[in-house]
Parts: structure tokens; sequence; C-alpha cells
């Protein structure tokens, strides 16, 4: 159920316009408005969920699913090679500022662990 608040809602519906890299029946894939690398990319469930805490057990496939989706977009895309990184920041500690589930793919750069 979209959330009629939500930007991540909006930008599957069209409502904000977004870049996008790539779309199935289960999520979207479109560039990050502030990147915070050369290829910054959100993965999102088209289905509304505030974050990774709030995914029961039974969406196991959905979430592979995201998971899968960014590894293909890095090959299609052509960094999967060098590499890339997966984050889901989840609540305030996570450092979450948007409250629909998305996975963060980033490449193009070398990142460090652990991240800050
Ligand atoms: P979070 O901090 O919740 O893990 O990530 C939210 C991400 O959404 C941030 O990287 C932020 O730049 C991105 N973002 C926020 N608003 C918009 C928007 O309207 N369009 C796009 N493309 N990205 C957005
Ligand atoms: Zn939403």
């Amino acid at each position: 159920m979209a959330n009629s608040d939500c930007i991540f809602c909006k930008i599957i519906k069209g409502e904000i316009p977004s870049t996008r890299v790539y779309e199935d029946d289960i999520c979207i894939a479109f560039n990050d408005l502030h990147p915070q690398a050369p290829r910054h990319i959100l993965i999102i469930p088209r289905e509304h969920f505030d974050s990774l805490d709030r995914v029961d057990e039974g969406r196991k496939e959905m979430l592979g699913h995201l998971l899968v989706t960014g590894a293909r977009i890095a090959r299609d895309l052509g960094f999967s090679e060098r590499g890339y990184r997966v984050v889901i920041n989840t609540n305030e500690d996570g450092g979450q500022t948007v409250f629909h589930l998305h996975v963060h793919l980033l490449a193009g750069r070398q990142f460090i662990f652990p991240p800050g």
C-alpha cells in the first residue's frame, strides 16, 4: 500500500521525477539525487515498507530480489568486476533519512570499512 506522504512512493507513481535505470514488477532503481560516489543508485520495492526493520519473514523473496537486482544492475552497467558496495541504512542510528525501504548501490571509487 502506497504511503501518500512518502517521497519514494511519489517517485514510484511518477509524481516526483527520477532517472530510472531499471524497473520490474517488484522494484524500481533510480539515480540518487545527491550521489555519494560516481555511481549511486537506489533500489526500492514498489510496496511501501518503512525500513528493513518492518519487513517480516514472509518477504524474504522480495528482499532477495532487491539484492539480486543490484548485482544485475552492476553487471549491466559494467561496474561489477571492479566492485561496488550495497548498503541498507536502517532507522535513526543506521542513518536512514527516507522511510521507504531502499538499497544503496554505490560504485566508481574505493570505499573504506568500517563506514563512518
Ligand atoms: P537514506 O539516508 O535514507 O539511507 O537514503 C536516502 C537517500 O535518498 C539519500 O541518499 C538521498 O540523497 C536520496 N534522496 C532523497 N530524496 C530524493 C529524491 O527526491 N530523489 C532521489 N533520486 N533521491 C533522493
Ligand atoms: Zn513509500
